[in-house]
């Protein structure tokens, strides 16, 4: 219940207005976010990598409604990737990208050719690039855009997320040779036709499609800070003799930081995935919606603030 308020309040301008104005609200998105620029971006991705991670960067926004905003974010991107390169952070930092922060919403060949030209920049900076995923109505066209990017950048991955009750059936497309897939449960609020609503239902299609990702020929991603799904992936990785260089977990910043380190101390890749930018509101609605318990960090940094 509290998770669907808060999913229908990530859309909402009004509530956006409030909580981006509120005083303790620097603090809360700290705790996510690595900070509004590039070098924030550039200074968390250091800091991670030297403590032996792997990062995915991700420049927030979404649901861009104009050409040149969805160009600004494809140029912000050839920026990043040039930095990277530069400071020697590539292959262990590769990006990801939302499809709808390019043009998706209103133009798909825009998003298409902006994404092309991140990719094409990836490739020239030694990395790579990952579609997120978002709502279920954009799931199709995402994966026709990650077919086209794959026929010259083989190596684009994608996101897809457990709780629909398609994704099984696009594991199985999506684990030959070659294919990038980071799995997750999902983040939206979606209807019941097209999405499992319970916890244990989402968890169950998690284990079916790790399966599916483990026992194929592609390159699993196993995106999740549940400890029981974390270790059914340990307990896979042995099963199909998947050796740490073959799959890698991935966490957001900020979350279950102890257990990232205890993973990359067992000897298994780990990627953070590191957001930066301003438009971090329906990026920590997403996060609040996962556990409300997280609330009280507005609860504590107002206290903080008397
Ligand atoms: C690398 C990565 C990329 C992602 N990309 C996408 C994407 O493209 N599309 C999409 O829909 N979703 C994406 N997600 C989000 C994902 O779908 C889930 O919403 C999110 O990971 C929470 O699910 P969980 O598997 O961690 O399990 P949960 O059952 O939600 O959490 C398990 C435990 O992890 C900890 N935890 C989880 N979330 C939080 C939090 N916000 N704050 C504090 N502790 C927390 C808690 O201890 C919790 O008990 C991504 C997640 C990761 C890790």
């Amino acid at each position: 219940m509290l998770r669907s308020v808060i999913l229908a309040a990530s859309r909402s301008s009004q509530v956006e207005r409030l909580v981006a104005t509120a005083p303790f609200t620097r603090d809360v998105v700290r705790r996510f976010v690595a900070g509004a620029g590039t070098d924030d971006a550039l200074r968390a991705t250091r800091a991670l990598v030297v403590d032996g991670q792997a990062v995915t960067l991700d420049y927030l926004g979404e649901d861009t409604t104009t050409p040149e905003q969805a160009n600004a974010t494809r140029d912000e991107y050839l920026k990043l990737l040039r930095l990277l390169s530069a400071a020697e952070l590539t292959p262990a930092a590769e990006v990801s990208v939302k499809l709808s922060a390019l043009g998706q919403m209103f133009d798909e060949q825009l998003a298409y050719d902006n994404a092309r030209a991140i990719c094409a920049a990836a490739d020239a900076a030694g990395t790579t690039v990952t579609l997120d995923m978002e709502d279920h109505t954009t799931t199709d066209s995402t994966l026709d855009i990650l077919a086209k990017l794959r026929k010259d950048y083989p190596s684009t991955g994608a996101v897809l997320q457990a709780y629909l009750r398609r994704t099984e059936s696009d594991c199985r497309e999506l684990s030959g040779v070659g294919s990038r897939v980071r799995l997750c449960k999902g983040a939206y609020k979606e209807p019941e036709s097209v999405a499992y609503q319970s916890a244990r239902e989402v968890d169950k299609s998690y284990v079916r499609c790790l399966n599916v990702l483990m026992a194929g020929d592609g390159y699993p991603m196993l995106a999740t800070h549940d400890p029981r799904l974390i270790a059914i992936g340990e307990d896979r990785a042995r099963w199909f003799d998947r050796s740490p260089d073959r799959f890698e977990f991935q966490m957001l910043y900020g979350i279950r930081p102890e257990e990232q380190k205890r993973l990359v101390g067992e000897g298994y890749m780990v990627r953070t995935y590191v957001p930066y930018g301003d438009e971090w509101y329906g990026y920590l609605m997403r996060r609040l919606a996962e556990r409300p318990a997280n609330l009280m960090f507005f609860g504590r940094a107002l206290v903080s603030k008397k």
